[in-house]
């Protein structure tokens, strides 16, 4: 698709580094499946992906956890 910040630019499959912070929280998840802007770098997660992100980070806070680093694909 076409890449909506730059205009420019148009999208490739890839993948990217999400970091979410809560808190005193900071969860990182490595190898998220995004489409990547050629031009400008924008990443666009899809919806249903954020979702499972957006999930995971907030019951791995909720356990306590102050730092985590994993991979999208053992997070899902
Ligand atoms: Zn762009």
């Amino acid at each position: 698709m076409k890449c909506v910040i730059c205009k420019h630019g148009e999208t490739k499959n890839g993948t990217t580094t999400i970091t979410l912070e809560r808190g005193s929280s900071t969860i990182v998840f490595k190898d998220v499946p995004a489409q990547i802007c050629d031009n400008c770098g924008e990443k666009y997660v899809d919806g249903k992906n954020t979702k499972i992100l957006l999930k995971k980070a907030t019951e791995l806070i909720k356990n306590g956890t102050e730092v985590d680093i994993r991979k999208f694909q053992t997070a899902a």
